[in-house]
C-alpha cells in the first residue's frame, strides 16, 4: 500500500508531485534546521483517490492517527485538549502554486471547552474567542459551503453596534456573541451543528481541501496557467502558531529580491497582531517589511539570515510567509518566488554573477513568454496632455488602457464584446479571477504588492496597479473618485502604468519598450540599463546554444529588414498573394476574366514587373540570407467581389447592368466553392491557370539576377504550396526549372534557386518519401496541416466551439496555437524521417504560426528541423526558445 502521509522531517523539496509545493518546501526547511512548526503532509495521491472514488483511501485514517500522535507528543498536548489545546491548520498545497485558489482552515481543534483552555494558556480571552469565531467562519464557508457573506455581515452588525469600523475595537464579549451567531448560521444554512469533536473537524477539513481542487475558480486558474487537471492537491496539517497574540506578534510575507524589478534588497509586507490570511487578502494595510527592524530587531535579523540561507540553498529568489508569535519567528512557507518578466531576466543574471548558477541555467530561468511581455509597448515618456489621477503601487508591469469596470461580470461581458477594460476593485479575491483574465489590467485601492490582485496579476503577466489608496472606489455605484474630486464612471477610459504605478484619465499613447528599442538597434546595450543588458546576455547565450535557426514570415522589405534586425536568419515564408492586394487586385481580376491567351498574357505581363520589384526589395533586405518565396496559394475568388453583393447589384440594374459586371458575376459564380479551403488553391491553381506560377518564377529569377548584377547576394528558394502528390510537384518543378534556365541564358547571370514544397496536407506527410525525390526542402505548413488533420476549419472553429472543447479538457490549448504533438506532430515526424531517408541533405523548416510558439519550437528542435519561421516580432522569442530547447 502506498504511503499517504509524510512527516515534515521525512520529505524534501524534490517531492512536489507527491507533497505539493508547500509540503515539499516545508519539509526542506525543516531539514535545513529552520524554525518550522511541526506537522505532516497528506499526499496528492490520497487526494486523487478521494476525487475519483468520493472517499479517502483505505489506510489513510490509520496513518493520520500515527502522525497526529507523533505531532501531539512533539507538542506535549493533544488536539483540542480542553485545558491546553493543540490547534492545527489544514492547508491545501498543490504541485504548482495556485494563490488563493483552494482552501485553508485555521485553528482546528477549538470548541466550547478548549476555547477556555486557550484563553487560560494564552492569558488572552479576546484572542481565544476571536480564534474560535474564525474557525467557525472558515469551517462554515469552506467545509460546509455556507455563504461567507453571512458571517461577514454578522461581523459588520456587531461593529456597527459598537460604532466602529475596525475589528480591533471588538471585545471578547463581542466575539463570544459572534460565536453563538455563527453557530446559528451554520445550523440554519448547513442543516447540521458545527462539529465540536476536534478530530472530526480535522477530517472534514482535509476532505474539503481535497474537494476544493475542483472548485470552479481553481479549474479556471488551472486552465489559464495550463496546469494539468488531474494532479490533485496535497494537504498540510501543521501546529498553529499565532501572529495575533498582541503587538509583539504579527505575520508577513517576504521576498529575497524585489519580485517586480528583481533588485536586491528587503521586500515584503508585515502586519502586526494579525493572523495568516490577513496579509494576502489585502484586508488591512500592511507596513513595509523594513519596518520590522524597528518593531522587533531580533526577529528581523533572524529573518534576513534565513532569507540568505534559503536563497543560497535554492539558488533562486524565494518568497516566504512567516509569523512571529510573541517574539519568536516561525517559517510557514517558502517557494521559488513568482516574478515579473523583467525580474526574471535580471535575477538570472545576478545569480550568474554571484556564481550561484551557470550560463545554461540563465536561459532555463526565463521563458519566451516572458521575453514577449518585455516587448509589449509602454506609455510614451512625454505625457503633456494627460491627466494623472493618482499613483498606486507598481504591482505588475505593463501599460494597459481600457474602460473602467467595477465587477467581474461586467469585465467578462464587455471583453466578450471585444472591448478593452480595466477591472477596478477595492481589493480582489479569488472570485474575481474571471474578471482579471478578461481585463487588460487591474487597479485596486487597497492591498500591497503581495495582495491577491498583485500576486495573481503578476502570475498572469497582466498589468496591475494596487493599493492606490487615494481612490475612493464605490463598486456598487460603479464609480471611483480621485483626489481633486474627479469622478470616473463605468465606461470611462483610464490608463494604468504597472511599471510606475501611475493612473491616468483617458487614453495614453504608447511607445516601444526599451527591449524592442534594443532589438531595433535604437538603444545600445551600454545605454539600455540592466534589463537590456540582462536580455542581451541571455540572448547571446541562447543563440550560441541553439541548433534551430530562426527565420521570419514576411512579404515586404520593411518587415524583412525589421526581422533581420531582430535576428532572423532569412525568410521562411514570403506569402506572394499578399502582393496581389490593393491596387493590384484589378490586375488579378483581369487575369481571371481574360477570355483568351492574349488577354491572360497581357494581365500576367502587367503583374510581373511589380512582383519583380517586390522580390528585389526583399532580397536586398535579406542580402546573403535565404528567402523562401511561396507561389500564390489562396483561391482566386478571394480577389473578386463578394458573390451576394455582386448578384444584388446586377439584379438591381436589370437589363442595364454593364457587360463587365455580368462577366464578373459569371466568373464569381464559376469560381464559387462550397469549401474553398479544400478547393482550387495552392499548387492546383498553378496547374489550372496557365502562366500564373511561371510569371512568379520568372519574376523571382529576374529579381535575383538583377540583385546579383548590382553586387548583391540573393538566395532565393521557391516553394510550392498545398502539394498532396509528388506528381503535382514534379509538373511545377519542371516548368520552374525551364524558366530559371531561360532567365540564366537571357541575363547571363546564374543564381541557383532551391525548389521545395510545403508539407501541409496529411497525404503529403504520409508520402514524404516520394515527395522528397522532387523537393530540395520541406517547410511544414502547420496551419493547414492542423486544419486538415483535425478536420477543423481554421477560420471558424475558434469562435464556434473551442471554448467548449477547452472546458471539456479535450485539449488544454488550441491546436492552432500550440502544435498537437500526438496527431499533427506525428505526421511531421513521419515526413521528417521519410524525407531524410530519401534525401539525407533535405532542408527542413516550419512556417505555420507554431513557428513562434514556445512549446512548438521545442517540438521542432526535438524532431530535428533546421529552422522555424515566424512573424518578425516573434523572432527574438523563437531565438530564445530555440536556445532553451538545446540546453
Ligand atoms: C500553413 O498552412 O501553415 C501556412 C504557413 O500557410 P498559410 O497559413 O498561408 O496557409
Ligand atoms: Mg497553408
Amino acid at each position: 500500500m502506498p504511503k499517504f502521509v509524510y512527516d515534515f522531517t521525512e520529505g524534501n523539496k524534490d517531492l512536489k508531485d507527491l507533497l505539493g509545493g508547500k509540503g515539499a518546501n516545508l519539509a526542506e526547511m525543516t531539514n535545513l534546521g529552520l524554525p518550522v512548526p511541526p506537522g505532516f503532509t497528506i499526499t496528492a495521491e490520497a487526494c486523487r483517490h478521494y476525487l475519483e472514488h468520493g472517499n479517502p483511501p483505505e489506510g489513510l485514517a490509520d496513518e493520520v492517527n500515527r502522525h497526529l500522535a507523533a505531532l501531539e507528543s512533539a507538542m506535549g498536548k493533544k488536539l483540542g485538549q480542553s485545558d491546553d489545546p493543540l490547534l492545527v491548520s489544514v492547508r491545501s498545497g498543490a504541485k504548482f502554486s495556485m494563490p488563493g485558489m483552494m482552501e485553508t482552515v485555521l485553528n482546528v481543534g477549538l470548541n466550547d471547552e478548549s476555547v477556555l483552555g486557550l484563553a487560560a494558556q494564552s492569558g488572552d480571552e479576546r484572542f481565544a474567542w476571536d480564534s474560535y469565531r474564525r474557525l467557525i467562519q472558515m469551517f462554515g464557508k469552506t467545509v460546509l459551503d455556507v455563504d461567507g457573506d453571512l458571517f461577514e455581515d454578522a461581523v459588520e452588525d456587531v461593529k456597527r453596534a459598537r460604532g466602529s469600523d475596525d475589528d480591533a475595537d471588538l471585545t471578547a464579549e463581542d466575539f463570544k456573541a459572534l460565536v453563538d451567531r455563527f453557530k446559528a448560521i451554520v445550523r440554519e444554512k448547513a442543516g447540521r451543528d458545527f462539529p465540536t469533536d476536534p478530530r472530526e473537524q480535522m477530517d472534514l477539513a482535509v476532505e474539503a481541501v481535497f474537494g476544493s481542487w475542483n472548485a470552479p475558480r481553481a479549474v479556471l486558474y488551472r486552465r489559464q496557467e495550463r496546469i494539468p487537471v488531474d494532479l490533485g492537491t496535497a494537504v498540510n496539517i501543521c501546529a498553529m502558531v499565532f501572529g495575533n497574540l498582541g503587538m509583539d506578534s504579527g505575520t508577513g510575507v517576504a521576498f529575497t529580491r524585489d519580485p517586480a524589478s528583481g533588485q536586491q534588497g528587503v521586500y515584503g509586507d508585515y502586519l502586526q497582531n494579525a493572523q495568516g490570511e490577513d496579509v494576502v487578502a489585502g484586508i488591512r494595510n500592511t507596513v513595509p517589511l523594513t519596518e520590522l527592524e524597528r518593531i522587533d530587531k531580533a526577529s528581523y535579523d533572524r529573518l534576513l539570515e534565513i532569507m540568505e540561507t534559503l536563497e543560497n540553498h535554492y539558488r533562486d529568489m524565494c518568497d516566504i510567509e512567516f509569523t512571529i508569535e510573541r517574539g519568536k519567528l516561525w517559517m510557514l512557507q517558502t517557494r521559488v518566488g513568482k516574478r515579473t518578466a523583467a525580474a526574471a531576466f535580471r535575477i538570472a543574471c545576478q545569480l550568474l554573477d554571484q556564481g550561484l548558477i551557470d550560463a545554461d541555467e540563465i536561459a532555463r530561468r526565463v521563458t519566451g513568454g516572458q521575453l514577449a511581455q518585455l516587448m509589449f509597448p509602454r506609455f510614451a515618456s512625454r505625457l503633456d496632455d494627460v491627466q494623472k489621477l493618482t499613483k498606486g503601487m507598481n504591482a505588475s508591469p505593463g501599460a494597459a488602457v481600457g474602460k473602467a469596470v467595477f465587477s467581474t461580470e461586467r469585465a467578462v461581458e464587455l471583453a466578450g464584446r471585444g472591448e478593452d477594460v480595466i477591472l477596478v476593485r477595492r481589493e480582489t479575491n479569488p472570485d474575481d479571477l474571471a474578471g482579471m483574465v478578461a481585463a487588460k489590467g487591474v487597479l485596486t485601492s487597497r492591498g500591497g504588492k503581495t495582495s491577491h490582485a498583485a500576486v495573481v496579476a503578476r502570475g498572469m503577466g497582466k498589468t496591475c496597479v494596487c493599493g492606490a489608496e487615494e481612490l475612493d472606489v464605490d463598486v456598487k455605484g460603479g464609480q471611483f473618485t480621485a483626489p481633486g474630486g474627479v469622478t470616473v464612471n463605468e465606461g470611462d477610459v483610464i490608463s494604468i502604468d504597472g511599471t510606475s504605478g501611475d493612473v491616468y484619465l483617458g487614453e495614453v499613447p504608447v511607445e516601444n519598450s526599451p527591449v524592442v528599442q534594443y532589438f531595433e538597434g535604437e538603444l545600445s546595450v551600454e545605454d539600455g540599463g540592466d534589463l537590456v543588458k540582462a536580455v542581451h546576455r541571455v540572448m547571446e547565450h541562447a543563440d550560441a546554444r541553439a541548433a534551430l535557426k530562426v527565420r521570419a514570415n514576411s512579404d515586404n522589405p520593411e518587415d524583412s529588414a525589421r526581422a533581420r534586425r531582430f535576428g532572423a536568419a532569412g525568410i521562411g515564408l514570403c506569402r506572394t498573394e499578399h502582393m496581389f492586394l490593393g491596387d493590384r487586385r484589378q490586375l488579378v481580376e483581369q487575369l481571371i476574366l481574360a477570355e483568351d491567351e492574349a488577354g491572360r498574357k497581357a494581365a500576367l505581363d502587367a503583374l510581373e514587373p511589380l512582383q519583380r520589384q517586390d522580390f528585389e526589395g526583399i532580397f536586398a533586405a535579406m542580402d546573403g540570407l535565404p528567402v523562401t518565396i511561396r507561389l500564390i496559394d489562396p483561391p482566386l475568388h478571394e480577389f473578386l467581389p463578394d458573390l451576394t453583393e455582386l448578384s444584388v447589384r446586377v439584379a438591381l440594374a436589370g437589363g442595364k447592368a454593364d457587360a463587365k459586371d455580368r462577366r464578373l458575376l459569371e466568373a464569381v459564380n464559376r469560381l464559387h466553392e462550397q469549401n474553398p479551403m479544400l478547393g482550387l488553391r495552392g499548387v492546383r491553381l498553378g496547374l489550372v491557370i496557365p502562366g500564373l506560377f511561371g510569371m512568379q518564377v520568372r519574376a523571382i529569377a529576374e529579381a535575383a539576377a538583377a540583385r546579383r548584377s548590382a553586387g548583391g547576394d540573393p538566395r532565393p528558394e521557391i516553394m510550392i504550396p498545398l502539394v498532396g502528390a509528388v506528381q503535382e510537384l514534379e509538373a511545377v518543378r519542371d516548368e520552374a526549372r525551364a524558366i530559371l534556365a531561360d532567365v540564366r541564358t537571357a541575363t547571363g547571370v546564374d543564381v541557383p534557386a532551391l525548389i521545395g514544397t510545403m508539407i501541409e496536407l496529411p497525404r503529403a506527410a504520409l508520402t514524404a518519401g516520394q515527395i522528397a525525390e522532387a523537393a530540395e526542402f520541406f517547410s511544414f505548413g502547420t496551419n493547414d496541416l492542423t486544419q486538415t488533420t483535425w478536420g477543423f476549419s481554421r477560420d471558424d472553429v475558434e469562435a464556434a466551439f473551442f471554448s467548449r472543447y477547452l472546458d471539456l479538457g479535450i485539449f488544454g490549448v488550441s491546436p492552432f496555437e500550440t502544435l498537437d504533438r500526438d496527431g499533427v506532430g506525428r505526421l511531421v515526424r513521419i515526413a521528417v524521417e521519410e524525407g531524410r531517408r530519401v534525401r539525407p541533405d533535405l532542408h527542413l523548416g516550419i512556417c505555420g504560426e507554431h513557428g513562434g510558439d514556445p512549446d512548438s519550437v521545442h517540438f521542432c528542435h526535438d524532431v530535428g528541423l533546421d529552422y522555424v519561421s515566424c512573424s518578425p516580432f516573434r523572432v527574438p522569442v523563437a531565438r530564445l526558445e530555440a536556445g532553451r530547447a538545446a540546453i
